[in-house]
């Protein structure tokens, strides 16, 4: 009750705030930071699954789902999860890392991902990044590198493909250790051809909200190495399904988020959905999580309903990061114009751009308010810790503070 006490109030605080900008002469509606790829198909399939419960554990169609998310990602197998954090933990189990083993990973990244490690009891050893696509660094890599260590985590960030993705590889099969890589802000990113995720031993992709395609929560996990994807297998066949309330609630976050972060009138509709759906409302990082405690629901892989909203997101992946790119273009021209420096695309690389870093002055990620005043967008503010968003300050990755004091990103879709 008290959630739509708290929703009621925040319609009422919207709307007043609405009034003062128009008032101002600002926009009603400004590009959202997420949820921007879903449409009206999505809304269709989130109301008839709603309504056909002795489908969601039908295997059938989370199978298509993995089939099809391989072949278009150019990967030979593919496992569907409740989550990209979900598909890492399988991984994790996969590549047999255990208590005492050592893994090196980007000291800018979700809570998420070192939660993975440490909830299989791997020691997670950060290494800094380079602030030119916010990957990780591979200049001082090899001093991190011990006996215990057995893989390496790397990330394409905001969908830049990450500027040393080969050196690392090289130092990885020079040291014998794997590498994970993280793929969840960069699905349908290329490198020389091929999409990323395919260079690595295995990697993980994530349909979260704020991600490239959208299934409210899920993730996907892919490899190339059969051996690998048999334990996956195994990991997947012994994973619980998500329960029918928590089903429910993804169907309809579906509706919520379209209403509040796509609707052409989100500015009043996104309130009076907020208040219908105020008791199915879901955070996808809970403050235990934050907390490195792992939830109880952790570790769920993916019914069919959300498999078939999979399905219908990964026929429009291809087309929204075309305008995704067409934005950065735009920034592009904006970091140009206005003193500021873009990210690099490294050669042979197509990036997707899930959003647009640029490095800014502290104050101006400190205060976002210019952002809706001079563009017309509101900037986001991954990451606001180097183990976002968890307070963390790591005093060997002096770049990845930097990154944290100065790094925004636009949206780059409208
Ligand atoms: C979102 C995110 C993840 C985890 O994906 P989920 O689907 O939310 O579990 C992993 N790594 C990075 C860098 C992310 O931003």
């Amino acid at each position: 009750m008290i959630e739509f006490v708290k929703s009621f109030a925040k319609l009422g605080y919207h709307q007043a705030k609405n009034l003062l900008n128009i008032s101002r002469g600002l926009p009603l509606t400004i590009p959202s930071l997420g949820s921007m790829t879903l449409d009206d198909d999505d809304l269709t399939l989130a109301n008839i699954w709603l309504n056909k419960k002795s489908d969601w554990y039908n295997p059938h169609l989370v199978n298509q789902y993995q089939t099809q998310f391989a072949q278009w990602n150019g990967s030979k197998y593919a496992f569907a999860f409740m989550g990209g954090r979900v598909a890492l933990s399988a991984l994790i189990n996969a590549l047999d890392l255990k208590a005492d083993d050592e893994v090196i990973i980007p000291g800018y990244t979700c809570v998420v991902v070192p939660n993975a490690f440490r909830y299989a009891g791997v020691n997670v050893i950060y290494n800094d990044i380079e602030l030119e696509t916010y990957g990780l660094d591979a200049t001082y890599l090899e001093s991190k590198i011990t006996s215990k260590t057995k893989a390496i985590l790397l990330h394409h960030l905001y969908g830049l493909v990450c500027r040393d993705y080969e050196k690392i590889i090289e130092i990885a099969q020079q040291y014998n250790l794997y590498v994970i890589e993280d793929c969840a802000h960069s699905t349908g990113a290329k490198y020389k051809g091929l999409k990323v995720g395919n260079l690595g031993d295995c990697a993980f992709y994530s349909s979260e909200q704020s991600k490239i395609f959208n299934t409210i929560m899920g993730g996907v996990a892919v490899t190339n190495n059969s051996k690998i994807a048999d334990k996956l297998e195994k990991f997947y066949h012994n994973a619980p399904y998500p329960n029918d309330t928590h089903i429910e609630k993804l169907l309809s976050n579906v509706i919520l988020k379209y209403y509040q972060f796509k609707h052409p009138q989100r500015w009043w509709l996104g309130d009076l959905y907020a208040l219908r759906f105020w008791d199915k409302q879901i955070i996808s990082t809970t403050k235990e999580e934050e907390n490195g405690i792992r939830p109880d629901n952790y570790g769920c892989k993916m019914p069919a309903p959300i498999a078939v909203l999979g399905l219908n997101q990964l026929q429009k992946i291809n087309h929204y990061n075309q305008q995704r790119c067409k934005m950065a273009q735009y920034w592009h021209e904006w970091c140009c114009k206005n003193g500021y420096t873009p990210p690099l695309v490294i050669p042979e690389s197509e990036p997707v751009y899930l959003r647009y870093p640029v490095l800014v002055e502290p104050k101006k990620k400190k205060k976002l308010t210019w952002g809706i005043k001079d563009l017309g967008v509101k900037p986001g503010v991954w990451f606001v810790s180097c183990i976002h968003p968890v307070p963390t300050n790591l005093p060997d990755c002096q770049k990845a503070n930097i990154a944290v004091e100065r790094c925004i990103n636009f949206p780059t879709l409208k």
